[in-house]
């Protein structure tokens, strides 16, 4: 596989080795680590849940984030100083002056440039080791099952109800892990969705009315708590690359930032779920666009 320089993407595969707990998730093996990686992740390297082994998986691990908002902001800032090795960004916004309280991996100096290349740019220089590819598009029924095919986990930081709902529902027909987080004002949530274990429809079976739930841009959000919610997707992520702990599958974790409060709630998969239920009616991605009234971007 090349990417859209016509560079090569892989990591070469190693010999398969169990990882650090002694189980496998299916992520390839990368090659044997630098020098300079060795000193890079050797904070990692020394936690025994992480090990070189771990640390060349991280490396070998090909993440999707869609949106370079607020939280794709931090997401793709830990998983890139991580060392996850190939990052996928789509977003077609630019860098506009009201983000800049909240999607921190932009600067001043980019206002103007299409978020993805600002993003790649700021990730680039946190991490050589990363392969960055971009995608100055918006997500569509067109385009979500080819791009999302290509990588092994999908880190959702889209804020509006079209984006969430097709990205639902490619990584439960593509079989991806998603990692969700949304905000709103000063709540946040995260949880994740293993095919076969549930999905965002088992919640919400379908989008809300257009104009029944406010915009991020439409409600307001504290920046800061886009660092929150954000940095648990990147946790969760490396979590399910590496195989270790308990991933927030059928937990859903709400976060009060005015009382400073997680809560947990459980959400089960419903077998009466419209796509990952015992007798599904969903069969292919939905463009909601037109049915929600709200164009399809990724202000997070
Ligand atoms: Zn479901």
């Amino acid at each position: 596989m090349k990417d859209m320089n016509g560079h090569q993407m892989e990591q070469p595969m190693a010999a398969p080795t169990p990882t650090s707990n002694g189980s496998s998730n299916g992520v390839a093996m990368g090659q044997a680590l630098t020098l300079d990686q060795a000193r890079r992740y050797a904070r990692h390297i020394i936690l025994p849940e992480v090990g070189p082994v771990g640390q060349r998986q991280l490396l070998a691990a090909r993440v999707l984030l869609i949106g370079a908002g607020g939280l794709g902001s931090p997401a793709s800032m830990y998983l890139a100083a991580a060392g996850v090795g190939t990052l996928g960004i789509v977003d077609y916004d630019v860098v506009d002056l009201s983000n800049l309280h909240r999607q921190i991996i932009h600067g001043h100096k980019n206002l103007g440039r299409p978020k993805v290349d600002s993003a790649a740019e700021a990730l680039r220089d946190i991490n050589p080791d990363v392969a960055v590819r971009t995608y100055n598009e918006p997500i569509s029924s067109a385009n979500a099952m080819d791009i999302v095919s290509q990588y092994d986990i999908v880190v959702n930081g889209s804020d509006n109800f079209p984006t969430r709902y097709l990205v639902n529902d490619a990584c439960y027909l593509l079989g991806k892990p998603l990692v969700d987080g949304s905000l709103f004002r000063f709540e946040g949530r995260a949880n994740v969705y293993l095919p076969g274990k549930g999905c965002y429809r088992c919640l919400f079976p379908a989008p809300p009315p257009p104009g029944a739930v406010p915009s991020c841009a439409e409600a307001g959000v504290l920046g800061a708590m886009c660092g929150v919610i954000g940095a648990i997707q990147a946790v969760e992520t490396i979590k399910l690359i590496l195989n270790i702990g308990e991933s927030l599958v059928n937990r859903l974790l709400l976060f009060d930032s005015l009382t400073m409060e997680f809560r947990e709630v459980r959400i089960p998969r419903d077998p009466a779920c419209p796509l990952c239920g015992d007798n599904p009616t969903i069969h292919e991605l939905i463009d909601y666009e037109a049915f929600c009234g709200a164009p399809v971007t990724t202000l997070g």
